[in-house]
């Protein structure tokens, strides 16, 4: 790598995560230290939860980061809600929901896996069967935005049978949550946690979660505390509410990147948000196939966020990720697990969602495919494509 001299370097960061931070975030964490109950801190931790609750499109009071990455919010949900010897239904359809049945096993839980196909959504009437062979579960989780997979899950209907059944919905927002639709309220989801560096734009280091009153109300019945003080969500929602009690330090840092990152949502607007991210989306994707590749996932399921696409035959997959990173400063994402060596994963999250890394990454991947003999039918088709979807839709 030909950074001796020690400096980072400014890559475009254009795989599943963590995406760039919008340079006003990264401003915003050279912000002095205040103490952690310092009561300007206070304030800012009641603006990071308020902005929470409309990004979440929630009214629910328990709404706040927890300290950590993405997978604090899985572990602090999970562990939280599950008691030894509970039945949790996971949905799994790629990486992050297995990773799910392995936390959930570690704090008990008898766990009741579904399997759907690594590039296909979930139907709601496989989740229904479920659910009525399995009426004594505490829980169904399942993931929103599968970043391993590239597909987006509905959830409405799933949330509607869930509510039939008395069984609560526990989602994964982490590659969603401010790239593309998401309504906890209306769509019955009872606890949903994200990450800060994905569609929120900036840096990886907290986790949003949201909590139903429904939720509290079964976590407040607990025969056993859980297993985990730290990731205990009952007791780090103390601190983040009205009486503000000492659990951890706060993290002040990521808190102020936390307040610029939402204050920038609402100054976007979440429904434009997500049409950027929509709009972006369809352009790499017909991008891509216009460079004669094939996406993973069917138009209908295509999480707008991040965009799988298959590796065509003949062409390295490492060679030209480490190319596309030196020649052309761009990471993306490889496979993993099971699609590992057969997909790339393309983020478009938060800041990096833009028609200028569309078009740049279209016109690099197509010069190291040329270079590797695999040519579109004219030069520069996959840029065209992408621009076709600009023009027509500005
Ligand atoms: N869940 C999903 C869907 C993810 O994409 C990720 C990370 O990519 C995680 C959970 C874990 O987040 P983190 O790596 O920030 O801990």
């Amino acid at each position: 790598m030909p950074h001796g001299d020690g400096a980072i370097p400014e890559r475009i960061l254009l795989g599943p995560g963590p995406s760039l931070a919008d340079p006003r975030i990264l401003r915003a964490m050279n912000n002095p230290m205040i103490g952690y109950l310092d009561p300007v801190y206070l304030e800012i931790m009641d603006e990071v939860s308020a902005r929470l609750r409309s990004t979440f499109q929630t009214k629910n009071k328990a709404t706040f980061p927890v300290q950590g990455t993405g997978f604090s919010g899985m572990d602090s949900c999970l562990g939280t809600l599950i008691e030894p010897g509970d039945k949790v239904i996971i949905a799994v359809h790629g990486f992050f929901a297995t990773r799910m049945c392995e936390m959930a096993e570690r704090y008990g839980a008898k766990v009741v896996r579904l399997d759907e196909d690594w590039g296909k959504a979930f139907d709601p009437e496989a989740i229904g069967d479920a659910l009525r062979a399995n009426q004594d579960a505490k829980l169904l989780a399942i993931v929103q935005a599968e970043t391993s997979t590239g597909v987006l899950q509905p959830l409405e209907e799933i949330g509607r049978l869930c509510r039939q059944y008395g069984v609560l919905l526990l989602v994964d927002a982490v590659t969603s949550l401010g790239g593309v639709e998401l309504a906890v309220d209306d769509w019955g989801i009872d606890i949903c946690y994200s990450g800060s560096q994905k569609c929120l734009g900036a840096p990886p280091g907290m986790a949003p979660v949201t909590i139903s009153d429904r939720s509290l109300g079964v976590i407040a019945e607990r025969k056993t505390p859980p297993a985990s003080y730290y990731l205990d969500l009952s007791l780090i929602k103390e601190y983040w509410g009205e009486s503000h009690t000492y659990h951890h330090t706060g993290p002040m840092t990521m808190v102020y990147a936390m307040q610029e990152a939402l204050r920038i949502v609402s100054e976007e607007g979440l429904q434009a948000r997500w049409a950027r991210h929509a709009f972006n989306g369809a352009a790499l994707g017909a991008g891509l196939e216009a460079l004669g590749l094939e996406l993973h996932v069917d138009a209908k399921h295509r999480l707008p966020t991040l965009t799988t696409v298959r590796i065509p035959e003949g062409i390295d997959d490492a060679k030209t990720r480490g190319r596309l990173l030196e020649e052309f400063n761009i990471e993306i994402g490889a496979g993993i697990g099971q699609l590992k060596g057969m997909i790339w994963r393309v983020g478009l999250m938060g800041y990096a969602s833009s028609r200028r890394n569309v078009l740049y990454l279209l016109s690099a991947l197509e010069t190291l495919l040329a270079d590797a003999g695999h040519r579109p039918s004219q030069p520069g088709d996959g840029v065209a494509a992408a621009q076709a979807v600009y023009l027509n839709q500005s």
